[in-house]
């Protein structure tokens, strides 16, 4: 079990305080923080080693170009992409690696009489990108309804996906509902079919683990500041042969082997894909991020998260003013709850919030869709890590009595129903 006492000591910012408040860090959905083990690792490259990779034979540049290959590797290892490093591209985010997949092979091969099949539960990271592949290449856009429960509504999902369907593109844990897909079950259906499985990790990866080769997904996309790593890098797991056979997204430099007045051609696996200078010591750190996580135990993250979530259901549910939303009390759900204060505004309720040092997120958590099948305006949603204890917890419960205290004044703000984006 992952133990926060311990882990706090790796995270110096948790001990800031905010408006002289101690900070209480409930917005890990969006991002996480950073131990000093993972920017330990990134001072280290621009202190020893900061150099353009593979175009020099200097020391440097050897020495930055093996760390940089070498974090392709551990990501592959810490997702269970056999393929190694040619099956893992680094990205900017998992937004960019949706839409290399998009790019690269939606807009290039799906027209008319084809479909794209996602849930109602995306994110506008991957509902958007591929919302825009139908719309280009005439092929059909499906939703796959969720359930009262945040669930996905699996005969609904077996009625869609036919032998049309050339891409099911899922997000294995809801930002907002706490939905743990069964991805494995998705990807059967799927591929029984021929169609393609895209798996948007961008909540699974940093929280539970996660094996593509077991979940036989063909594509997996995640970022590393949700998982203890920095900013500007994420990455876009796919099966090698389909890597091989797509289009690159961008052109350039580091991504050619051989460039004529003519024509050009493309580079190895993964670098095919990485145009121009890539994210050095941002993927350096991201493999030091991922050695962080495995040292805690991603099992353990995903008990602790889960073991959280419920005593912020348990504690939410003694108050009669607060609707949560997705999967019921009781049931696994990843490390976050979204919620709504009867009556206030959810801007407002994360302003009192502030006040009291505690840090959530209101607003849609880009599932307008999702939101509008809510049938509310937007959500508060609280987001917990490794390093949250249950005392925040409570903090967070005291600090929302505190809005009830003002919710004369809060509601008198009338706009209760204005979307929060
Ligand atoms: N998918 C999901 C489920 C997410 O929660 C997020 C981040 N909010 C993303 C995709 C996009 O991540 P990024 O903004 O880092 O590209």
């Amino acid at each position: 079990m992952a133990d926060p006492a311990h882990i706090r000591d790796d995270f110096p910012i948790l001990d800031r305080e905010v408006d002289g408040e101690p900070l209480v860090y409930l917005d890990n959905a969006a991002t996480t923080q950073t131990p000093t083990q993972v920017y330990d690792v990134f001072r280290e490259y621009y202190e020893e080693y900061n150099a353009n990779i593979h175009r020099g034979i200097h020391g440097l540049s050897h020495e930055a170009s093996v760390a940089y290959e070498e974090a392709h590797e551990r990501i592959a290892e810490f997702v269970g992409a056999s393929g190694g490093l040619e099956e893992i591209v680094f990205t900017k985010n998992a937004t960019e690696a949706v839409n290399i997949v998009a790019y690269g092979m939606g807009m290039q091969e799906f027209g008319p009489g084809d479909n794209v099949v996602v849930t109602e539960m995306e994110h506008h990271a991957s509902l958007v990108t591929w919302q825009q592949v139908a719309r280009r290449t005439g092929a059909e856009i499906r939703y796959v309804r969720v359930d009262e429960e945040g669930h996905l509504d699996m005969e609904h999902a077996a009625e869609l996906i036919d032998d049309d369907t050339r891409m099911l593109s899922v997000a294995h844990v809801s930002n907002v509902l706490g939905t743990v897909n069964p991805v494995a079950e998705l990807a059967d259906l799927a591929h029984d079919h021929g169609a393609l499985v895209f798996l948007d990790g961008a909540q699974s990866v940093p929280n539970r683990p996660v094996d593509v080769d077991d979940l036989d997904v063909d594509f997996l996309a995640f970022s590393g500041h949700k998982m203890c790593g920095p900013t500007g890098i994420g990455a876009l797991y796919g099966k090698r042969h389909l890597l091989e056979e797509m289009e690159p997204y961008l052109y350039g430099g580091e991504m050619i082997r051989k460039v004529t007045f003519e024509e050009s051609t493309w580079e190895d696996l993964p670098w095919k894909f990485e145009a121009g200078t890539p994210p050095i010591a941002e993927g350096i750190a991201l493999a030091a991020a991922a050695d962080y996580l495995d040292g805690i135990g991603m099992e353990a993250v995903a008990a602790h998260e889960n073991e959280l979530a419920q005593y912020a259901m348990d504690r939410l549910a003694e108050r009669d003013d607060v609707a949560v939303y997705g999967v019921p009390r009781g049931e696994e759900r990843s490390g976050l709850v979204a919620f709504n204060v009867d009556g206030v505004h959810g801007h407002d309720l994360s302003s009192v919030l502030n006040d009291h040092g505690i840090a959530v997120r209101a607003g849609d958590h880009c599932t307008q869709p999702l939101h509008d099948r809510l049938d509310v305006p937007g959500s508060v949603r609280a987001s917990f890590y490794v390093y949250n204890t249950e005392r925040e917890v409570d903090a967070l419960i005291d600090a929302l009595e505190g809005a009830r205290e003002r919710r004369d004044e809060l509601v008198a703000s009338d706009r209760f129903h204005d979307r929060f984006a």
